[in-house]
Protein backbone atom coordinates (compact mmCIF):
# COMPACT_ATOMS: atom_id res chain seq x y z
CA UNK A 1 0.00 0.00 0.00
CA UNK A 2 1.40 3.16 -0.68
CA UNK A 3 0.70 6.49 1.04
CA UNK A 4 0.14 8.44 -1.43
CA UNK A 5 -2.74 6.03 -2.09
CA UNK A 6 -4.35 5.22 1.14
CA UNK A 7 -7.12 8.05 1.85
CA UNK A 8 -6.44 8.21 5.40
CA UNK A 9 -4.24 11.46 6.42
CA UNK A 10 -2.37 11.13 9.85
CA UNK A 11 -2.95 14.28 12.02
CA UNK A 12 -1.26 15.59 14.92
CA UNK A 13 -4.36 16.12 16.61
CA UNK A 14 -6.98 13.89 18.76
CA UNK A 15 -10.41 14.38 20.61
CA UNK A 16 -9.24 15.61 24.08
CA UNK A 17 -11.82 13.62 25.65
CA UNK A 18 -10.39 10.44 25.11
CA UNK A 19 -9.09 8.39 27.85
CA UNK A 20 -6.17 7.17 26.59
CA UNK A 21 -2.83 7.85 24.25
CA UNK A 22 -3.65 4.74 22.28
CA UNK A 23 -6.66 5.72 21.35
CA UNK A 24 -5.73 8.98 20.07
CA UNK A 25 -3.32 7.11 18.36
CA UNK A 26 -5.80 4.93 16.74
CA UNK A 27 -7.29 8.25 15.70
CA UNK A 28 -4.76 10.35 14.95
CA UNK A 29 -3.01 7.43 12.81
CA UNK A 30 -6.42 7.44 10.84
CA UNK A 31 -7.20 3.38 11.71
CA UNK A 32 -10.54 4.64 13.28
CA UNK A 33 -12.75 7.85 13.17
CA UNK A 34 -14.56 8.80 15.88
CA UNK A 35 -18.65 9.23 15.05
CA UNK A 36 -19.52 9.91 18.56
CA UNK A 37 -19.43 8.67 22.06
CA UNK A 38 -19.30 4.90 21.89
CA UNK A 39 -18.64 4.33 18.43
CA UNK A 40 -16.30 4.35 15.78
CA UNK A 41 -15.50 3.50 12.04
CA UNK A 42 -12.69 0.79 11.33
CA UNK A 43 -11.05 2.87 8.34
CA UNK A 44 -8.55 0.95 6.41
CA UNK A 45 -5.58 0.36 8.40
CA UNK A 46 -8.04 -0.17 11.22
CA UNK A 47 -10.17 -2.82 9.37
CA UNK A 48 -7.08 -4.61 8.40
CA UNK A 49 -5.75 -4.78 11.86
CA UNK A 50 -9.42 -6.08 13.09
CA UNK A 51 -9.63 -8.38 10.41
CA UNK A 52 -5.87 -10.12 11.44
CA UNK A 53 -7.04 -10.31 14.97
CA UNK A 54 -10.59 -11.86 13.99
CA UNK A 55 -8.32 -14.57 12.07
CA UNK A 56 -6.53 -15.66 14.77
CA UNK A 57 -9.83 -15.81 16.62
CA UNK A 58 -11.30 -17.56 13.79
CA UNK A 59 -8.84 -20.64 13.27
CA UNK A 60 -8.49 -21.32 17.09
CA UNK A 61 -12.21 -21.89 16.97
CA UNK A 62 -12.36 -23.91 13.86
CA UNK A 63 -9.65 -25.87 15.32
CA UNK A 64 -11.96 -27.15 18.15
CA UNK A 65 -14.72 -28.00 15.73
CA UNK A 66 -16.63 -24.38 15.61
CA UNK A 67 -18.77 -23.79 12.53
CA UNK A 68 -18.54 -20.20 11.13
CA UNK A 69 -21.75 -18.65 10.18
CA UNK A 70 -23.42 -15.33 10.62
CA UNK A 71 -26.71 -14.34 12.25
CA UNK A 72 -28.51 -11.27 11.32
CA UNK A 73 -28.62 -8.36 13.48
CA UNK A 74 -31.88 -6.93 13.63
CA UNK A 75 -34.06 -9.47 15.88
CA UNK A 76 -37.45 -10.11 16.30
CA UNK A 77 -39.35 -10.10 19.45
CA UNK A 78 -40.94 -13.53 19.43
CA UNK A 79 -37.67 -15.63 21.24
CA UNK A 80 -36.98 -13.34 23.09
CA UNK A 81 -40.52 -13.05 24.46
CA UNK A 82 -40.43 -16.98 25.32
CA UNK A 83 -37.10 -16.74 27.25
CA UNK A 84 -38.57 -13.62 29.33
CA UNK A 85 -35.75 -10.81 27.95
CA UNK A 86 -38.00 -8.80 25.45
CA UNK A 87 -38.33 -6.16 28.61
CA UNK A 88 -36.23 -2.94 29.48
CA UNK A 89 -36.09 -3.83 32.75
CA UNK A 90 -34.23 -7.21 32.01
CA UNK A 91 -32.04 -6.16 29.37
CA UNK A 92 -31.04 -2.40 30.12
CA UNK A 93 -28.90 -2.26 26.90
CA UNK A 94 -31.38 -2.59 24.20
CA UNK A 95 -32.17 -0.48 21.50
CA UNK A 96 -35.00 -1.69 20.13
CA UNK A 97 -37.64 0.53 17.39
CA UNK A 98 -40.76 0.08 16.29
CA UNK A 99 -41.56 -1.10 11.97
CA UNK A 100 -43.11 1.26 9.98
CA UNK A 101 -44.83 -1.99 8.86
CA UNK A 102 -46.11 -2.71 12.56
CA UNK A 103 -44.44 -4.33 15.32
CA UNK A 104 -41.30 -4.28 17.12
CA UNK A 105 -38.05 -5.28 16.02
CA UNK A 106 -34.73 -4.93 18.27
CA UNK A 107 -30.30 -4.82 17.50
CA UNK A 108 -29.04 -7.97 18.59
CA UNK A 109 -27.40 -6.91 21.82
CA UNK A 110 -26.13 -10.70 21.90
CA UNK A 111 -27.77 -14.12 19.84
CA UNK A 112 -28.46 -17.13 22.44
CA UNK A 113 -32.22 -16.60 21.59
CA UNK A 114 -32.36 -16.11 17.67
CA UNK A 115 -29.50 -18.52 17.59
CA UNK A 116 -31.51 -21.36 20.03
CA UNK A 117 -34.86 -20.83 18.21
CA UNK A 118 -33.26 -21.39 14.80
CA UNK A 119 -31.08 -24.37 16.21
CA UNK A 120 -34.86 -26.42 17.03
CA UNK A 121 -34.96 -26.62 13.27
CA UNK A 122 -31.59 -29.15 13.17
CA UNK A 123 -31.23 -30.46 16.15
CA UNK A 124 -33.54 -33.42 16.38
CA UNK A 125 -31.62 -36.28 17.33
CA UNK A 126 -28.31 -37.65 19.21
CA UNK A 127 -26.80 -38.15 15.78
CA UNK A 128 -26.98 -33.96 15.53
CA UNK A 129 -25.43 -33.14 18.56
CA UNK A 130 -22.85 -31.66 20.10
CA UNK A 131 -22.93 -28.48 17.68
CA UNK A 132 -20.77 -25.94 17.76
CA UNK A 133 -21.11 -22.31 15.99
CA UNK A 134 -19.90 -19.44 15.80
CA UNK A 135 -19.94 -15.69 14.25
CA UNK A 136 -18.50 -12.23 14.24
CA UNK A 137 -20.96 -10.34 14.34
CA UNK A 138 -22.22 -6.47 15.13
CA UNK A 139 -23.52 -6.50 19.08
CA UNK A 140 -25.40 -3.11 20.04
CA UNK A 141 -25.63 -2.21 23.57
CA UNK A 142 -27.00 0.64 25.07
CA UNK A 143 -23.97 1.50 27.19
CA UNK A 144 -24.67 3.96 30.11
CA UNK A 145 -21.02 4.64 29.98
CA UNK A 146 -18.72 4.63 27.07
CA UNK A 147 -15.59 6.51 27.76
CA UNK A 148 -12.89 3.42 27.15
CA UNK A 149 -12.46 4.28 23.45
CA UNK A 150 -12.83 1.42 21.32
CA UNK A 151 -12.30 -1.20 24.50
CA UNK A 152 -16.20 -0.03 25.63
CA UNK A 153 -18.72 0.84 23.07
CA UNK A 154 -22.50 1.00 21.85
CA UNK A 155 -21.56 -0.88 18.79
CA UNK A 156 -18.70 -3.22 18.44
CA UNK A 157 -17.10 -6.64 16.99
CA UNK A 158 -17.64 -9.56 19.29
CA UNK A 159 -16.63 -13.59 18.16
CA UNK A 160 -19.88 -15.00 20.15
CA UNK A 161 -19.91 -19.23 19.78
CA UNK A 162 -22.56 -21.46 21.17
CA UNK A 163 -22.53 -24.43 21.64
CA UNK A 164 -25.33 -27.78 21.76
CA UNK A 165 -24.53 -30.65 23.83
CA UNK A 166 -25.94 -33.74 24.89
CA UNK A 167 -25.43 -33.49 28.18
CA UNK A 168 -23.58 -31.77 31.46
CA UNK A 169 -20.35 -34.14 30.53
CA UNK A 170 -20.48 -33.21 27.15
CA UNK A 171 -20.85 -29.55 27.52
CA UNK A 172 -18.20 -29.25 30.78
CA UNK A 173 -16.02 -31.33 28.24
CA UNK A 174 -16.00 -28.62 26.01
CA UNK A 175 -15.93 -25.58 28.04
CA UNK A 176 -12.63 -26.68 29.39
CA UNK A 177 -11.29 -27.07 25.75
CA UNK A 178 -12.52 -23.78 25.13
CA UNK A 179 -10.39 -22.32 27.95
CA UNK A 180 -7.33 -23.93 25.99
CA UNK A 181 -8.49 -22.18 22.85
CA UNK A 182 -9.15 -18.96 24.67
CA UNK A 183 -5.51 -18.97 25.85
CA UNK A 184 -4.37 -19.50 22.48
CA UNK A 185 -6.15 -16.72 21.02
CA UNK A 186 -4.53 -14.57 23.21
CA UNK A 187 -1.19 -15.69 23.19
CA UNK A 188 -0.73 -15.75 19.65
CA UNK A 189 -2.41 -12.39 19.90
CA UNK A 190 0.43 -11.14 22.02
CA UNK A 191 -1.25 -10.46 25.28
CA UNK A 192 -1.31 -13.93 26.76
CA UNK A 193 1.11 -13.00 29.37
CA UNK A 194 -1.29 -10.63 31.39
CA UNK A 195 -4.34 -12.44 30.53
CA UNK A 196 -5.70 -14.57 33.62
CA UNK A 197 -8.72 -16.86 33.31
CA UNK A 198 -10.86 -15.48 36.05
CA UNK A 199 -13.90 -16.83 38.53
CA UNK A 200 -16.48 -14.81 37.62
CA UNK A 201 -20.14 -15.81 38.98
CA UNK A 202 -22.48 -18.21 37.01
CA UNK A 203 -25.98 -16.81 37.61
CA UNK A 204 -28.38 -19.49 38.68
CA UNK A 205 -27.20 -22.19 36.47
CA UNK A 206 -23.76 -22.71 37.34
CA UNK A 207 -21.52 -22.47 40.10
CA UNK A 208 -18.91 -20.46 38.11
CA UNK A 209 -18.80 -18.73 34.69
CA UNK A 210 -15.24 -17.58 33.67
CA UNK A 211 -13.82 -14.34 32.31
CA UNK A 212 -10.49 -13.33 30.38
CA UNK A 213 -8.95 -10.47 31.90
CA UNK A 214 -6.30 -8.75 30.76
CA UNK A 215 -4.22 -6.78 33.52
CA UNK A 216 -3.80 -3.49 32.74
CA UNK A 217 -4.02 0.09 34.26
CA UNK A 218 -6.67 1.52 32.12
CA UNK A 219 -8.98 -1.53 32.48
CA UNK A 220 -12.52 -0.51 33.63
CA UNK A 221 -12.82 -3.91 36.38
CA UNK A 222 -11.04 -5.05 38.92
CA UNK A 223 -10.10 -8.19 39.61
CA UNK A 224 -8.11 -10.36 42.64
CA UNK A 225 -5.09 -11.68 41.87
CA UNK A 226 -3.45 -14.37 43.60
CA UNK A 227 -0.12 -12.66 44.58
CA UNK A 228 1.80 -16.35 42.87
CA UNK A 229 -0.43 -15.48 39.92
CA UNK A 230 -1.84 -18.77 40.09
CA UNK A 231 -5.76 -17.68 40.45
CA UNK A 232 -8.02 -14.58 39.50
CA UNK A 233 -11.20 -13.85 40.62
CA UNK A 234 -13.62 -10.97 39.81
CA UNK A 235 -15.28 -8.93 42.03
CA UNK A 236 -18.33 -10.83 41.40
CA UNK A 237 -17.29 -14.04 43.32
CA UNK A 238 -14.10 -12.55 45.84
CA UNK A 239 -15.54 -12.79 49.00
CA UNK A 240 -15.51 -14.93 52.25
CA UNK A 241 -18.19 -18.04 50.77
CA UNK A 242 -16.13 -18.62 47.89
CA UNK A 243 -12.46 -17.98 49.16
CA UNK A 244 -13.36 -20.83 52.04
CA UNK A 245 -14.75 -23.08 48.88
CA UNK A 246 -11.90 -22.72 47.11
CA UNK A 247 -9.13 -23.19 50.18
CA UNK A 248 -7.73 -19.67 50.10
CA UNK A 249 -7.12 -16.53 52.19
CA UNK A 250 -7.70 -13.02 51.21
CA UNK A 251 -4.55 -11.44 52.11
CA UNK A 252 -3.07 -13.74 49.25
CA UNK A 253 -4.96 -12.01 46.64
CA UNK A 254 -4.52 -8.25 45.48
CA UNK A 255 -6.75 -6.22 43.30
CA UNK A 256 -5.56 -5.23 40.12
CA UNK A 257 -7.39 -3.43 37.05
CA UNK A 258 -8.12 -5.37 34.05
CA UNK A 259 -10.19 -6.07 30.84
CA UNK A 260 -12.44 -8.21 30.31
CA UNK A 261 -11.53 -9.72 26.65
CA UNK A 262 -13.38 -12.65 26.80
CA UNK A 263 -16.32 -14.61 28.91
CA UNK A 264 -17.27 -17.98 28.98
CA UNK A 265 -20.31 -19.68 30.52
CA UNK A 266 -22.42 -22.68 30.65
CA UNK A 267 -26.03 -21.92 30.52
CA UNK A 268 -27.22 -25.38 30.91
CA UNK A 269 -30.64 -25.18 29.79
CA UNK A 270 -31.34 -21.97 30.77
CA UNK A 271 -32.46 -21.09 26.61
CA UNK A 272 -32.70 -24.51 25.28
CA UNK A 273 -36.32 -25.12 27.57
CA UNK A 274 -37.75 -22.35 27.18
CA UNK A 275 -37.02 -22.52 23.42
CA UNK A 276 -38.37 -25.99 23.16
CA UNK A 277 -35.15 -27.22 22.33
CA UNK A 278 -34.87 -31.00 22.79
CA UNK A 279 -33.19 -33.96 20.91
CA UNK A 280 -34.43 -38.11 20.70
CA UNK A 281 -31.69 -39.66 22.36
CA UNK A 282 -31.02 -43.46 20.97
CA UNK A 283 -33.78 -44.84 23.49
CA UNK A 284 -36.33 -43.05 21.87
CA UNK A 285 -36.45 -40.87 24.68
CA UNK A 286 -36.81 -36.79 24.81
CA UNK A 287 -33.62 -35.45 26.12
CA UNK A 288 -32.55 -31.43 27.32
CA UNK A 289 -29.86 -29.79 25.01
CA UNK A 290 -27.14 -28.24 27.68
CA UNK A 291 -26.06 -25.29 25.64
CA UNK A 292 -23.01 -22.62 26.47
CA UNK A 293 -21.74 -19.27 24.90
CA UNK A 294 -18.38 -17.95 24.44
CA UNK A 295 -17.83 -14.41 24.18
CA UNK A 296 -14.82 -12.69 22.97
CA UNK A 297 -14.58 -8.54 22.52
CA UNK A 298 -12.54 -8.91 19.06
CA UNK A 299 -12.71 -5.10 19.06
CA UNK A 300 -12.21 -4.50 22.57
CA UNK A 301 -8.86 -6.53 21.97
CA UNK A 302 -7.47 -4.31 19.52
CA UNK A 303 -8.12 -1.18 21.66
CA UNK A 304 -6.44 -3.11 24.35
CA UNK A 305 -3.38 -4.61 22.35
CA UNK A 306 -2.93 -0.62 21.09
CA UNK A 307 -2.88 0.53 24.54
CA UNK A 308 -0.59 -2.66 25.16
CA UNK A 309 1.57 -1.93 22.71
CA UNK A 310 1.98 1.72 22.70
CA UNK A 311 4.25 4.24 23.55
CA UNK A 312 5.09 7.97 23.69
CA UNK A 313 5.57 8.18 20.27
CA UNK A 314 2.71 5.66 19.22
CA UNK A 315 1.75 2.22 18.32
CA UNK A 316 3.93 -0.61 17.79
CA UNK A 317 1.75 -3.74 17.10
CA UNK A 318 2.89 -6.92 17.49
CA UNK A 319 3.73 -8.93 13.78
CA UNK A 320 0.68 -10.98 13.40
CA UNK A 321 -1.58 -8.02 14.07
CA UNK A 322 0.24 -5.44 12.26
CA UNK A 323 -1.80 -3.98 8.80
CA UNK A 324 1.61 -4.05 7.53
CA UNK A 325 4.93 -5.12 8.09
CA UNK A 326 6.94 -3.08 6.84
CA UNK A 327 6.79 1.87 6.51
CA UNK A 328 9.22 2.14 3.82
CA UNK A 329 10.56 5.06 3.45
CA UNK A 330 12.75 5.72 0.62
CA UNK A 331 15.39 8.89 0.70
CA UNK A 332 16.92 10.69 -2.34
CA UNK A 333 15.84 10.16 -6.02
CA UNK A 334 17.86 6.30 -5.93
CA UNK A 335 16.33 5.43 -2.80
CA UNK A 336 12.54 6.44 -3.50
CA UNK A 337 12.95 4.80 -6.57
CA UNK A 338 14.56 1.12 -4.92
CA UNK A 339 11.73 1.65 -1.96
CA UNK A 340 8.59 2.06 -4.84
CA UNK A 341 10.50 -0.99 -6.69
CA UNK A 342 10.73 -3.50 -3.43
CA UNK A 343 6.76 -2.07 -2.44
CA UNK A 344 5.80 -3.39 -5.79
CA UNK A 345 7.03 -6.62 -4.60
CA UNK A 346 5.27 -6.81 -1.72
CA UNK A 347 2.19 -4.58 -1.84
CA UNK A 348 0.68 -6.43 0.99
CA UNK A 349 3.40 -6.22 3.34
CA UNK A 350 5.28 -2.99 3.23
CA UNK A 351 3.32 0.67 4.01
CA UNK A 352 5.15 2.78 1.37
CA UNK A 353 5.74 6.69 2.30
CA UNK A 354 5.76 7.58 -1.17
CA UNK A 355 4.34 11.26 -0.04
CA UNK A 356 5.91 14.35 -1.92
CA UNK A 357 5.24 16.84 -0.13
CA UNK A 358 6.01 15.25 3.22
CA UNK A 359 9.50 16.09 5.08
CA UNK A 360 11.69 12.80 5.78
CA UNK A 361 11.49 13.92 9.83
CA UNK A 362 7.35 13.67 9.12
CA UNK A 363 7.92 10.06 7.61
CA UNK A 364 9.42 9.23 10.66
CA UNK A 365 6.87 10.64 13.24
CA UNK A 366 4.34 8.81 11.22
CA UNK A 367 6.48 5.19 11.25
CA UNK A 368 6.44 5.83 14.58
CA UNK A 369 2.38 6.64 15.04
CA UNK A 370 1.40 3.75 12.83
CA UNK A 371 3.57 1.11 14.68
CA UNK A 372 4.55 -1.38 11.77
CA UNK A 373 6.74 -3.73 13.49
CA UNK A 374 9.47 -2.73 11.44
CA UNK A 375 10.62 0.97 9.62
CA UNK A 376 12.83 0.15 6.74
CA UNK A 377 14.84 3.36 5.37
CA UNK A 378 16.61 3.06 1.89
CA UNK A 379 18.64 5.69 0.85
CA UNK A 380 21.68 6.43 -1.50
CA UNK A 381 23.73 6.13 1.38
CA UNK A 382 22.77 2.60 2.25
CA UNK A 383 22.36 2.06 -1.09
CA UNK A 384 26.04 2.74 -1.82
CA UNK A 385 26.26 -0.50 0.60
CA UNK A 386 24.01 -1.87 -1.35
CA UNK A 387 21.82 -2.36 2.01
CA UNK A 388 18.37 -1.13 3.76
CA UNK A 389 18.39 0.20 7.27
CA UNK A 390 16.17 -1.25 9.32
CA UNK A 391 14.75 -0.16 12.72
CA UNK A 392 12.90 -2.61 15.03
CA UNK A 393 10.17 0.13 15.83
CA UNK A 394 9.37 -1.52 19.40
CA UNK A 395 13.07 -1.91 20.68
CA UNK A 396 14.54 1.02 18.52
CA UNK A 397 17.78 -1.49 17.55
CA UNK A 398 18.59 -0.49 14.28
CA UNK A 399 20.86 -2.97 11.77
CA UNK A 400 21.53 -2.84 8.11
CA UNK A 401 20.31 -5.44 6.01
CA UNK A 402 21.06 -6.71 2.24
CA UNK A 403 18.00 -6.39 -0.09
CA UNK A 404 18.25 -10.53 -0.16
CA UNK A 405 18.03 -10.54 4.02
CA UNK A 406 15.10 -8.09 3.97
CA UNK A 407 12.97 -10.25 1.57
CA UNK A 408 13.43 -13.04 3.77
CA UNK A 409 11.60 -11.03 6.62
CA UNK A 410 8.81 -10.05 4.07
CA UNK A 411 8.31 -13.18 2.78
P1 LIG B 1 -18.67 -6.11 30.34
O1 LIG B 1 -18.70 -6.81 31.68
O2 LIG B 1 -17.33 -5.56 29.99
O3 LIG B 1 -19.78 -5.13 30.15
P2 LIG B 1 -20.20 -8.27 29.34
O4 LIG B 1 -20.00 -9.22 30.45
O5 LIG B 1 -21.47 -7.54 29.22
O6 LIG B 1 -18.97 -7.23 29.28
P3 LIG B 1 -20.46 -10.30 27.30
O7 LIG B 1 -21.89 -10.16 27.11
O8 LIG B 1 -19.94 -11.49 28.00
O9 LIG B 1 -19.87 -8.98 27.95
O10 LIG B 1 -19.71 -10.12 25.89
C1 LIG B 1 -18.59 -10.87 25.49
C2 LIG B 1 -17.39 -9.99 25.29
O11 LIG B 1 -17.69 -8.85 24.46
C3 LIG B 1 -16.85 -9.37 26.56
O12 LIG B 1 -16.00 -10.26 27.21
C4 LIG B 1 -16.11 -8.16 26.04
O13 LIG B 1 -14.81 -8.52 25.63
C5 LIG B 1 -16.91 -7.73 24.84
N1 LIG B 1 -17.77 -6.58 25.12
C6 LIG B 1 -18.86 -6.54 25.94
N2 LIG B 1 -19.41 -5.33 25.95
C7 LIG B 1 -18.67 -4.55 25.10
C8 LIG B 1 -18.74 -3.20 24.68
N3 LIG B 1 -19.70 -2.39 25.09
N4 LIG B 1 -17.82 -2.76 23.80
C9 LIG B 1 -16.83 -3.57 23.35
N5 LIG B 1 -16.71 -4.85 23.71
C10 LIG B 1 -17.61 -5.36 24.57
MG1 LIG C 1 -18.89 -9.67 32.01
Amino acid sequence: MKRSFLFTKTSKTAPADEASDSVKYLIRGGYVNKEMAGVYDFLPLGLRTLKNIEQIVREEMNAIGGQEFEFTTLQRPEPWQKTDRWDDDKMDIWFRTELNAGGQLGLAPTHEEPITDMMVQHIKSYKDLPVYVYQFQTKFRNELRAKSGIMRTREFLMKDLYSFSKSEEELNEFYELTKKAYMNVYNRLGIGEDTYETFASGGAFSKYSHEFQTVMPLGEDTIYLKKDKSLALNEEVFNDEVLKDMGEKKEDFEPVRAAEVGNIFKLMLKYSKPLGLFYTDKDGKQKDVYMGSYGIGVSRVMGVIAEKFSDEKGLYWPENIAPYKVYLIGIDEKGAKEAEKLHDKYPEQILLDDRKDASAGEKFADADLLGMPYRVVISDKTLAEKKVELTDRKTGERKLLTLKELSSILK
